[in-house]
């Protein structure tokens, strides 16, 4: 084969990965829930990666400071649904791949017959909430969380530790904390800091896991929780086992 033809083959170098397989990629279907920060790197890396079917969930809609961090929304797009801008942008720049609005919370999803669930969420109830439609269902769930330069990833596969195994009261006491980025008709709560290399780090995570289930490879994916520190540069991972007082096992 002559040089050309590797470049002409657009996931020639993914191709090169022993254990990536591009063509379960090519026909999985997954859930990114969330479209702000984190759900705009995620959708832009398994688009990239060649994912077959995307649904994007989200009820809010976009705000002027959402527009720091969110590589495919544009300033046309604030007071847009989430969802719906980001599945229409994301169509327009990778128009190989299948990206879908559901302009929902993940709270009122009912089908969760995907391959890989992705939580890109801003709050602890909808990711317990994930968390628990996941485990119900039997699928895969990769939630992601930033709060400023720190951010950790955690990998739910069924009949291992859940997200709610890895929380303590704290993070239960204030599960109904919820707020939108436009403010609309929910109650006022601080806005957690944010910036892009920290949501770049961990979105990037969460499809790399994503795409190991995807291709069939549950066995590397990361075990435990995985915390990024984005100001000292560094990232560790600790052990999780099932919590005996978690609902979800
Ligand atoms: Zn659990």
């Amino acid at each position: 084969m002559r040089a050309r033809e590797y470049d002409e083959d657009r996931f020639d170098r993914m191709r090169r990965i022993g254990w990536l397989d591009v063509g379960r990629l090519r026909a999985s279907r997954c859930l990114v829930a969330g479209a702000g920060a984190l759900g705009n790197e995620a959708v832009k890396c398994l688009a990239l990666a060649g994912v077959g079917r995307i649904d994007v969930a989200d009820d809010d809609s976009v705000a002027m400071s959402n527009l720091s961090r969110c590589a495919l929304f544009r300033e046309g797009d604030v007071g847009r649904g989430k969802a719906e801008a980001l599945a229409s942008r994301a169509s327009e720049a990778f128009p190989w791949a299948e990206v879908a609005p559901i302009e929902s919370r993940v709270q009122d999803i009912a089908d969760w017959g995907y391959g890989a669930v992705l939580g890109c969420l801003d709050n602890v109830s909808a990711r317990l909430c994930a968390n628990s439609c996941a485990a119900c269902a039997g699928v895969p769930y990769v939630d992601g969380a930033t709060d400023g330069l720190r951010g950790k990833v955690q990998v739910y596969l069924p009949g291992g530790p859940c997200i709610e195994c890895a929380m303590n009261d704290s993070h239960l006491r204030i599960a109904d904390a919820r707020f939108s980025c436009a403010g609309g008709g929910v109650p006022f709560a601080p806005k957690a800091a944010a910036e892009i290399t920290t949501t770049s780090v961990v979105a990037a995570m969460q499809a790399r896991e994503a795409m190991k289930i995807l291709s069939g490879r549950r066995d590397l994916c990361v075990r435990g929780v995985s915390y990024y520190d984005g100001e000292a540069g560094t990232m560790e991972t600790l052990g999780l086992q099932i919590s005996r007082g978690c609902p979800n096992h």
